[in-house]
Order: structure tokens, then C-alpha cells, then sequence
């Protein structure tokens, strides 16, 4: 098949970790016969620094016309004054909304050869296999937001279409999985959560009855998260809770270098990106882990490509180099010797070829 690709790589470790991503498709490609072009553009810090502006128009009709958007990361020190006007991460907003993709999708499995990595105790961690699901375009961070001398405010709005059409994701994937559905909300304190509810609810009930439904309060969630985390099957949340909560959940995975995520809307072309961010700490030192972007790649070729076997090879490919004791850094073990970044990427195409 053909396919066009559009490549973000942002700023700090993003270009290290989308051209190990671009690699790995290459060599899909390679292997199975199709077809694939990549246009790089611009994202944060690299388009402010460029052009003023963290989302170029260059981009914005980039990804129009593209068949799926890969993205490294945006963000780091050298844009961080809260007082300044333009930022990265407006890039990455303006991003999610011209692209419509509403629902993010973040699968945090653990592999067994990783379990030491997490800071979780092991047994703890048996079985985990979760996918959360967060609601990325509407909430408070799109609200509207005031600002005067002595006060600020950030609205967190809800529109009915808006839930129901993220529960249909989270409970369509449900049912392909364990059937267990766990809305997370702040229903005893929050208007917006009760209603959140009240059209979970309804939508359920109409559309879903055989997909087991649980509510469960975020403060709870939180807690749940880390006591028992194999209880989980499919969670799905609003913006903020979800932003917190994905983050705690990729921790059960020992490195937040590990998981992929994919955000889909109504079409076909997803923005596929690792979870992390751009890790300034560790940038330009050729040590970042390459895996959560290449299970990114994944994800892109299962969901916006449909190539579920190619996909399947890039996940196989992984667990193998894993399994193999190949280690970035931020997996390593005592007893292990870190590979760099460009050092992992070579095992998964070698293990793809
Ligand atoms: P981060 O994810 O960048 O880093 C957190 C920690 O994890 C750091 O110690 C980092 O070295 C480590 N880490 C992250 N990815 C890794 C990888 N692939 N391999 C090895 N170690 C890895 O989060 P942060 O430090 O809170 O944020 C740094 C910048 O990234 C900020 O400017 C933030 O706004 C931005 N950010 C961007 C995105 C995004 O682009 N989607 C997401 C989160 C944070």
C-alpha cells in the first residue's frame, strides 16, 4: 500500500526518538511491499524558534493531507517562561483539535522481563493489561480562561455528544477485551462529572448492555491504580483526570520510555506519539528509549494503515529484543550494559528483517 506519513519531531529527545520511528516503518515497508512517504514539519519549540509560531501552516495542511501524523514531543526549558505568549504545548492543542481526535488511546501492558523496572512490587503487576482511555479535545484545558489581577478561572465544560461519543470508543474496545468498562470521574463534588455520568450511563444502557460498567471516583482511581492494577480492564476519563492518570498508569510499566499512544477522531488519519515528553535531562545524548515510539508506529499501522500483521510484527519484534535483555538506560538492571537509542532501534529492525 501507499501511505503518506507526516513526521513531527518537535524538540528535545523527539527527533532522536521519530527518526528511530521512521526507521522501523522504513523497514516495514521494506519487508512487506508498500509504499511510504514521510513529510517532516514542524511542532513547538522548533516552530517558534523557525517561524514564531508552535503550529505552522506548513504543518497544519501537512497532516490535512496526510494518511497518519507521527509525533516526538514538544516542550522544554528554553520555552518555558509561564509568562510568555506563544508556547509549545499550544502547538500540540492546535494539533489535537485541526486533527478532530478526540479519544487517546494509551495501552500499558507490563512484560515480564521489565517487571524489575517498576517501582511497583512485582507481584502486584501479574497480569496487568489496561488501556486507558482519555477525552482530548473539550474539558478544561479548551475552556474558557480568565485572568485578572487577584483571580483566575479555567471552565471545564462538557457537551452530550462529547461523552458519548469517547464512552462508545472506550466501551466498543471493552468489548473486544474483558468486557469491563470503569468510567472515572469526580461525580460527589462536580457538576460536570454528574452529568459525565448521567450520559455514560444512557449511552450504556442503550448501546452496550452486555459491557460490564463501573464508576469509581479519580481520587480512587489513583489509589486503585497502584493496589490493583490488574483489576482494570478498559478505563476511559475526561482531559485532565486523564492527562494525571496515564501518567501514573505508565509508571506501572517502570519507564515512561516503554508505552505508545494513539489519538483518533472520526477519520481514518490518527497522531500516533509516545507518552512521554521531550526529556530534557536526557536530550541530545543519543540515550532515550526508542520502544514507546516504536510501539507508537504500531499503533499507527494497525489503526490508520490497517495493517494488523505488520503492526503485530513491530510488537513481536519488541517483547523479542526485550526479552533478549537488550536494555536503553532508564530499563537497565544493575548487572546490565545500556544501549544507546540508535543501539535499540538496530535490534527491533534487525528482529523485523
Ligand atoms: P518527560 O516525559 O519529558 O520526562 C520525565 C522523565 O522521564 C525524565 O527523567 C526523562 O528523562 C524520562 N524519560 C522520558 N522519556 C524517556 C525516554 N524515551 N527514554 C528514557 N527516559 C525518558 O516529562 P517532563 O520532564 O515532565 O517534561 C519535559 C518537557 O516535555 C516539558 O516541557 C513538558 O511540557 C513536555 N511534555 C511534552 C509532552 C508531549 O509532547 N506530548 C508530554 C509531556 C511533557
Amino acid at each position: 500500500m501507499e501511505a503518506l506519513i507526516t513526521v513531527l519531531p518537535g524538540d528535545g529527545i523527539g527527533p532522536e526518538v521519530c527518526s528511530a520511528g521512521t526507521e522501523v516503518l522504513q523497514a516495514v515497508a521494506t519487508k512487506y511491499g508498500h509504499r511510504f512517504e514521510y513529510s517532516e514539519q514542524l511542532i513547538g519549540g522548533a516552530g517558534i524558534d523557525a517561524e514564531m509560531d508552535p503550529f505552522p501552516a506548513a504543518t497544519k495542511s501537512s497532516c490535512a493531507e496526510s494518511d497518519a501524523v507521527l509525533l516526538g514531543a514538544v516542550g522544554g526549558p528554553k520555552w518555558s517562561d509561564p509568562n510568555a505568549t506563544i508556547r509549545p504545548e499550544q502547538g500540540l492543542l492546535a494539533l489535537r483539535a485541526a486533527m478532530g481526535v478526540f479519544a487517546n488511546i494509551r495501552p500499558v501492558k507490563i512484560l515480564d522481563e521489565l517487571a524489575e523496572a517498576s517501582p511497583i512490587k512485582r507481584d502486584r503487576l501479574n497480569g496487568v493489561d489496561i488501556v486507558v482511555i482519555r477525552e482530548l479535545t473539550g474539558g478544561i484545558y479548551f475552556g474558557e480562561k480568565t485572568r485578572t489581577k487577584d483571580s483566575a478561572s479555567d471552565l471545564c465544560i462538557y457537551h452530550r455528544h462529547e461523552v458519548e461519543r469517547i464512552v462508545r470508543v472506550a466501551a466498543n474496545l471493552a468489548r473486544s477485551r474483558r468486557g469491563k468498562l470503569c468510567s472515572i470521574d469526580k461525580a460527589n463534588v462536580l457538576e460536570s462529572s454528574r452529568f459525565w455520568r448521567d450520559v455514560t450511563v444512557t449511552t450504556m444502557e442503550a448501546e452496550f448492555a452486555d459491557v460490564e460498567l463501573e464508576h469509581m471516583l479519580v481520587d480512587a482511581a489513583a489509589m486503585h491504580l497502584i493496589n490493583r492494577p490488574a483489576d482494570f480492564d478498559v478505563m476511559v476519563t475526561e482531559n485532565m483526570f486523564g492527562d494525571i492518570l496515564t501518567d501514573e498508569a505508565s509508571m506501572l510499566a517502570g519507564s515512561m520510555g516503554m508505552l505508545p499512544s494513539a489519538s483518533l477522531g472520526e477519520s481514518k488519519c490518527g497522531l500516533y506519539e509516545p507518552i512521554h515528553g521531550s526529556a530534557p535531562d536526557i536530550a541530545g545524548r543519543g540515550i532515550a528509549n526508542p520502544c514507546g515510539m516504536i510501539a507508537s508506529t504500531a499503533l499507527l499501522l494497525r489503526h490508520s494503515l490497517g495493517l494488523d500483521d505488520e503492526a503485530a510484527d513491530v510488537e513481536a519484534a519488541i517483547r523479542h529484543v526485550i526479552s533478549a535483555g537488550v536494555r536503553t538506560a532508564d530499563i537497565a538492571g544493575p548487572g546490565d550494559s545500556p544501549v544507546t537509542t540508535t543501539e535499540m532501534a538496530n535490534a527491533i529492525i534487525q528482529q523485523l528483517r
